[in-house]
């Protein structure tokens, strides 16, 4: 079995490194010259919707799968006319919006923040009319970890926004209260059989996921594995998702959906029976799905901007170190680190001293 990827950062070295095991080779289709997955498989140097590469990906490989949702829906479909390409294009094309996605969710009568589109100033003053304030301004494509966002918070902040933000297709959404945030990382195979990880507890620092633990008991548990699984149906989703949610007193309220392996869900590579990498390769491959319960109990940090020293990580009882190999950038992912423990309370000893150990530079002051 050969697996062809569009990207090759630390998302497809870690499905690589799952697929070794089983026996299966990787491709990667990547612009960089030296990107983080290269070592674990063939690499075609080419921007990701370059139709000639994403053609000799296709010749390569028994089936072509993606680490990022910023690959071209259309590039993609073109690609599934060859070899078959999961996740289906459909689902690419619904993450990649948010009026999209969020309309989805409203379909499906998953609850969701009030929200209005926003394609010029005036519909701007109009959205704010209908939504309130506070509210979060974003922009419907190519946001992450926080960026082409802001908040409102006074009918000062509405005056040239839309300018500020570009002058993009925007969405206007209200501002939700949460207590904390959560994601459900869900897998389904080509059969339509679906699994689902214990939900991750998610904590961000200047819009970047900082740390992650599973969480088996969680009072919305169910919903998260309901709402997950209505999302894949509708999309006739093959691989892994994941979805991220506010949780409130009332419940969950949708955030967004990633048609991909998910930062939140790198515990499992440690901490699950089946991590998010091995079942995303078995779904996409058609092979039987692995169980995705917790081993034990565990937290993922990331490593940002700063490598700190592995000496005194690897000191730290249960962590286990994962250094992408990426030049370190203020804000950029470069590794993260998988702390296990027999039980909550040595998890949250250790998660300090994690937490001292790190260097992270956020790129802000
Ligand atoms: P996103 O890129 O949509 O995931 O947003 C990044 C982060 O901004 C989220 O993880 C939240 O912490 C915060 N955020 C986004 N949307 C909202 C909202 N509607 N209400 C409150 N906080 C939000």
């Amino acid at each position: 079995m050969h697996i062809g990827i569009v990207g090759a950062g630390q998302l497809g070295q870690m499905m690589a490194q799952a697929g070794a095991p089983l026996n299966i080779d990787f491709t990667f289709l990547d612009p960089a010259t030296a990107p983080c997955a290269a070592p674990y498989g063939a690499l075609l140097t080419a921007d990701w919707n370059d139709a000639d590469a994403l053609k000799a990906l296709t010749a390569s490989a028994d089936v072509v799968t993606f680490e990022f949702e910023n690959v071209s829906p259309r590039a993609l479909e073109q690609l599934s006319s060859h070899r078959p390409a999961f996740p289906p294009a459909t689902a690419l094309e619904t993450s990649r919006d948010r009026l999209h996605e969020k309309s989805l969710f409203a379909s499906l009568d998953i609850p969701l923040p009030p929200i209005a589109r926003v394609d010029n100033q005036r519909d701007l003053e109009q959205a704010v009319a209908k939504v309130g304030l506070p509210a979060v301004l974003k922009t419907r494509t190519l946001g992450y970890d926080g960026k082409g966002q802001k908040v409102l918070r006074s009918e000062q902040d509405i005056a040239g926004t839309f300018e500020e933000l570009g002058s993009v297709p925007l969405i206007l959404e209200g501002f939700v209260d949460f207590d904390h945030e959560v994601s459900v990382i869900a897998v389904r195979g080509r059969d339509g059989e679906t699994r689902f990880w214990d939900l991750s507890e998610n904590e961000h620092r200047a819009g970047i996921l900082h740390c992650a633990i599973p969480r088996q008991q969680h009072p919305f548990r169910q919903d998260a594995f309901r709402y997950a699984g209505q999302v894949m149906d509708a999309l006739d989703y093959v691989g892994v998702m994941a979805f991220e949610f506010f949780v409130t007193s009332e419940g969950l309220i949708a955030n967004e959906i990633a048609p991909r392996v998910h930062n939140s869900g790198h515990w499992s590579i440690e901490g699950a029976q089946t991590s998010q990498f091995e079942n995303h390769v078995r779904a996409v491959a058609g092979l039987p799905l692995g169980t995705t319960d917790l081993i034990t109990p565990c937290a993922m940090l990331n490593i940002i901007g700063a490598m700190p020293s592995a000496d005194a990580l690897l000191a730290i009882p249960g962590v286990r170190l994962h250094d992408y190999n990426k030049a370190p950038r203020p804000g950029r992912k470069i590794g993260h680190v998988t702390v296990l423990a027999q039980n909550n309370d040595e998890l949250k000893t250790r998660i300090d001293l994690v937490e001292n150990a790190l260097t992270n530079d956020l790129g802000v002051s």
